[in-house]
This record gives C-alpha cells, sequence and structure tokens, in this order.
C-alpha cells in the first residue's frame, strides 16, 4: 500500500518555522516573562491589526473565549441564546457554562452554516445573543444574522482569515488548536470586540475580574494565553494569508480533479478558507470504508449533532427536530486537505472515492 494519507498534516505546515521558532522561543527563555508581557501584548496588537478590529485579547482556548465573550455581554441565567448543533460541541457548552440555555437552529444545507429564517422563528422574549459559527472556514451570512437586532457573536475558530470575519459581532472569538487554521503549539485562543467596555470586561474577566491584581471587581476566571505561544503565533501570523490562498488552491484542485462528478462539493465563495474541505454523499459511510482501506483518513463530522448529545438531552430535541442538521451529520465527510497537500496526494484521493462510488474515469 502506498504511503498514509493524514486528515491534516500540521507538522508539514510548521516544519519550514522551526529555526523562526526556536529563535523566539529564546528569547522569550532569555526574557524570564511567561505570562502577560511583550509576546502577548505583541500579539494581541497584530492579531487586531490583521482581522481590523479596535480589540483583541488573548485568552486560554477557544472555549473559553466564548464563555468570556457571553459574560463580557452580560448573558446569564434565565437567558437563551441561539446557535446551530451543527459545530463543535464547545460552542454550545460555552452557552451552558454562563449560565444561558442553548437554542438551537437549523442550518442552510447549500453552506452549512445558520439559516438566519430559521434563527428568527426561534427567537423569544428571552433571546439575549446569537452565536454564529463560520463552519470548516466559510463566513456565516453576517449582514442577516446582524439584522434580527440581537447582540451578535462570530464563533471564528475555524476561520482566521476569512474574509469580513470579526467585523460584525460585538464579540467574535478564536482557538489556536494545533489543527485550527492559524494555531499555537498547544491551547489557546482570541476573543476580539468591536465595543471598548465589552473588549475591558473580556480582558479583567480572563483575570479574576480584575484591572491591577489587588482589587478584585468580578467573579471571573484564569485564562490567559501564554507567552510562548503567543510568540509562536506572531511567527505563523505573516504565514497565515498565504497558508489559507494555499487551502483554497487545494480545494480548486479537488473540483478540477472531479470530484463533483462523484460527491457533492462544498460550495465556493472568495471568503472561504477550507479550514476542513467537507463533501457530501448519501454513501458517506461506504467512501468513508474505501478510503480507510487504501490508506487515506477522512472524517464525519458532528455525526451526532449537539442537539441529540447526552448532555443536551435536557432541552427536549428529538430526531427529526433539525432535518438539515441531520441529514448534513449523515452525509458529510472531511478529505484530506492541509496547506501544502500535493497534487499526486489529492490525485489518490479522487480515485480512491471514484472506485468506491463506481464511477469509471
Ligand atoms: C475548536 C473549536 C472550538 C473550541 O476551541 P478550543 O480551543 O478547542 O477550546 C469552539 N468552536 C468551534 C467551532 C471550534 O471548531
Amino acid at each position: 500500500m502506498s504511503r498514509p494519507i493524514p486528515l491534516v498534516d500540521v507538522k508539514a505546515q510548521y516544519a519550514p518555522s522551526i529555526p523562526a521558532l526556536q529563535e523566539r522561543f529564546a528569547a522569550v527563555l532569555e526574557s524570564g516573562r511567561f505570562i502577560f508581557g511583550p509576546e502577548v501584548e505583541g500579539f494581541e496588537r497584530e492579531a487586531a491589526e490583521f482581522l481590523g478590529v479596535p480589540h483583541a485579547i488573548g485568552v486560554g482556548n477557544g472555549t473559553d473565549a466564548l464563555v468570556l465573550a457571553l459574560e463580557a455581554l452580560g448573558v446569564g441565567r434565565g437567558d437563551e441564546v441561539i446557535c446551530p448543533a451543527f459545530t463543535f460541541y464547545a460552542t454550545a457548552e460555552a452557552i451552558a457554562r454562563a449560565g444561558a440555555t442553548p437554542v438551537f437552529a437549523d442550518i442552510d444545507p447549500e453552506t452549512l452554516v445558520l439559516d438566519p429564517e430559521d434563527v428568527a422563528a426561534r427567537i423569544t422574549s428571552r433571546t439575549r445573543a446569537i452565536v454564529a459559527v463560520h463552519l470548516f472556514g466559510r463566513p456565516a451570512p453576517l449582514a442577516e444574522l446582524a439584522a434580527l437586532g440581537l447582540p451578535l457573536v462570530e464563533d471564528a475558530a475555524q476561520a482566521f482569515g476569512a474574509t469580513g470575519v470579526a467585523r460584525t459581532g460585538v464579540c467574535s472569538t478564536f482557538s489556536f488548536f494545533p489543527t485550527k487554521n492559524l494555531f499555537a503549539l498547544g491551547d489557546g485562543g482570541l476573543v476580539t470586540s468591536l465595543d471598548d467596555d465589552v473588549a475591558e470586561r473580556v480582558r479583567m474577566l480572563r483575570f479574576h475580574g480584575s484591572r491591577d491584581k489587588q482589587t478584585f471587581e468580578l467573579i471571573g476566571t484564569n485564562s490567559r494565553l501564554d507567552a510562548i505561544h503567543a510568540a509562536a503565533l506572531r511567527v505563523f501570523l505573516p504565514l497565515l494569508p498565504g497558508w489559507n490562498a494555499a487551502r483554497r488552491e487545494a480545494a480548486a484542485r479537488y473540483a478540477e480533479l472531479g470530484l463533483g462528478e462523484l460527491v457533492e462539493l462544498p460550495l465556493d465563495e472568495p471568503g472561504h478558507v477550507y479550514h476542513m474541505y467537507v463533501v457530501r454523499s448519501p454513501r458517506r459511510d461506504e467512501i468513508a470504508s474505501a478510503l480507510a482501506a487504501e490508506g487515506i483518513s477522512s472524517a464525519a463530522y458532528y455525526a451526532t449533532p449537539l442537539h441529540l448529545q447526552p448532555a443536551m438531552r435536557f432541552l427536549g430535541y428529538e430526531p427529526g427536530s433539525l432535518p438539515e442538521t441531520e441529514r448534513a451529520a449523515a452525509e458529510n465527510l472531511a478529505l484530506p486537505l492541509w496547506a501544502g497537500i500535493g497534487a499526486t496526494e489529492q490525485e489518490r484521493v479522487v480515485d480512491a472515492v471514484r472506485a468506491a462510488v463506481g464511477v469509471p474515469a
């Protein structure tokens, strides 16, 4: 069997940066500043500039970023927050951690992100916010969601660098988990905000509700971005546009190789940064098995959507509650894609899918 093809190859992306990383890590060791300090401030400034937002606040991970953003907006007990069920579990978990009730809305089957019409239908007098997810690197319909008139939080964990992200929602949140488009060498996260007061509250909440380490004004937490991760992120951020362009080129190559005759391809749009390259087929499981037999990794994302997860059972959703979410959960398959995947690897993926669905070349 030929060489296995992983779903993502994170090392292929950072390997060329190892000398630059070593230099920056040496400087951090020399400085002795591991918590806050110039690396964290430098990354916060550079990330804000990159995204075109006034405030960026480093935090411990993307889940904390969501909890802190919601808390800073005053979301809490008795509030409802609308979000998708076709996303990583943390999106809804964070709403519950903030003390509020997640209300799941269905997705648009073409884009797999929130359907604004279904969101509108679920707004009640208790709805305090909407959390939109830029799923798999595709921006959610921000203008339509903002027009619903509620505070909007963008869960941009999968979409650093996607067009327009973080410029509409009052807060946006990012994860630097190592497989995300922009990543740290461990856990890390970021909250951005367009609002000065909300940003100040996030800053306080990430450090025990304090501005000065003397007076504690809020019940916060300890959730910081470490200096060593900020140093790595400062090496990677300038490379991100090139990485995202490489992902878009790889996505285009799958289409050129004829994959669209075999499965439903993700709808392309210029702002999409393909955190994952996700196709659809009613024969998803057969295709995944055939790929595995060829040593090719693939992944069915969110195969049990959030409204049907055990921890969310108390909300009372049943199979059939969110038809498009459930269909996407049953049909989606992420295929190998990273910045730097080779044409020969992509040809092998397409050949294996073709053999699985029985269409002659
Ligand atoms: C990764 C991810 C998170 C959580 O980020 P962590 O850094 O792993 O806590 C939240 N939402 C979405 C959509 C994600 O993909």
